[in-house]
């Protein structure tokens, strides 16, 4: 059996180090805009004011 791996999304380690640390030092993401916040209290207030309705 041979093991493809081929089908895989290729990234730099480049690009894997700066998401990395984008999920790191911002870990709250909105699930509306994807827009990512270092406290969970930025995204609550984020959400109330940008998604509130
Ligand atoms: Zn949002």
């Amino acid at each position: 059996m041979v093991d493809i791996k081929s089908d895989q999304i290729i990234e730099t380690s480049e690009e894997r180090k700066e998401r990395f640390l984008l999920e790191f030092e911002k870990p709250f993401k909105c699930e509306k805009c994807n827009e990512r916040f270092k406290k969970k209290k930025y995204l609550r207030e984020h959400k109330s004011e940008v998604h509130s309705y």
